[in-house]
């Protein structure tokens, strides 16, 4: 099956909330554009070279799309040696926007999780390897160096929104230390747990009870969930909806099993125990 992480339009939409301002959102369609040619690659190198756009066109006051490939190899020449000042230069970026204090909250997490270490294990006494976006920066400057801007063709749109109908019960799947654990997902107001309603859009998640209560949950990421409904085989449908032409509603007769927002983007909540897939990577 194919992994869908490596979709690039999920990819992207992975990173473009509702609220995104629009310089957001043109960053990361021209982080997509860049990246194509040598997708698949890992999501946080997209992350990543969409914050160095961002930045770029911010404190040179232009557009996003023309932010060019010697532009960003600029800008990861200064930082090669230290991340971390790249990461402060995004973060002033964000703050002299202007933005809403909730987007910019949800981009510093985002943010801090590049800077932090690739996800290791627990009980793992191997000491962390480099950050994401120091692990990302050089193989991010091999790329650039190797295309010319104005001969790609556009990047392509984002994954549009898709709803899963689900006639049986919603069961979260997490690891908890080395065990495996579940646990039914019930609506916060009504304790309803049959015939609920998931809604994704970009990296949200809603639920909708039978009742009608709609809230969002801790519990679901946008990732596991279309890793959920792939596990339905329902990948063909989610890869074909796009932002003008969104999967209204997909039917999952009987239960559906969700994998936790900390589980890994391919953990299958379905036919893996969350510790092999956690060593897979
Ligand atoms: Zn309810």
């Amino acid at each position: 099956m194919m992994n869908p992480r490596r979709n690039l339009p999920i990819a992207i939409s992975l990173l473009l909330p509702e609220n995104a301002p629009s310089r957001w959102g043109d960053s990361v369609a021209r982080a997509g554009q860049l990246l194509q040619p040598a997708w698949p690659v890992d999501p946080s190198h997209l992350t990543a070279l969409a914050y160095i756009v961002y930045s770029t066109a911010s404190s040179d006051r232009r557009a996003p799309a023309e932010v060019s490939p010697s532009d960003v190899l600029e800008a990861i020449g200064a930082a090669v040696d230290a991340p971390d000042s790249l990461a402060q230069s995004i973060k002033q970026s964000l703050i002299e926007a202007g933005h809403e204090d909730d987007f910019v909250g949800r981009q510093f997490s985002k943010l801090s999780a590049l800077e932090y270490f690739e996800e290791f294990d627990d009980f793992s006494c191997t000491p962390p390897g480099p950050s994401l976006l120091a692990r990302a920066l050089p193989r991010l400057a091999i790329h650039l160096e190797s295309i010319r801007a104005e001969e790609l063709p556009p990047g392509p749109a984002p994954a549009g929104p898709f709803s899963l109908s689900i006639s049986g019960l919603v069961h979260v799947v997490g690891r908890y230390g080395s065990m495996r654990g579940t646990f039914v997902l019930r609506c916060e107001v009504c304790q309803e747990s049959k015939k609920s309603l998931i809604t994704v859009r970009g990296p949200d998640v809603v639920i909708a009870c039978n009742a009608g209560h709609v809230h969002r949950s801790p519990h679901l990421s946008a990732v596991h969930v279309r890793r959920a409904a792939a596990a339905h085989g329902q990948l063909a449908l989610l890869a074909e909806a796009t932002a003008s032409n969104p999967v209204e509603s997909i039917s999952v007769k009987g239960d559906l099993e969700v994998a936790v927002p900390s589980m890994p983007e391919d953990a299958d909540p379905t036919t893996v125990m969350p510790w092999a897939a956690a060593n897979r990577a």
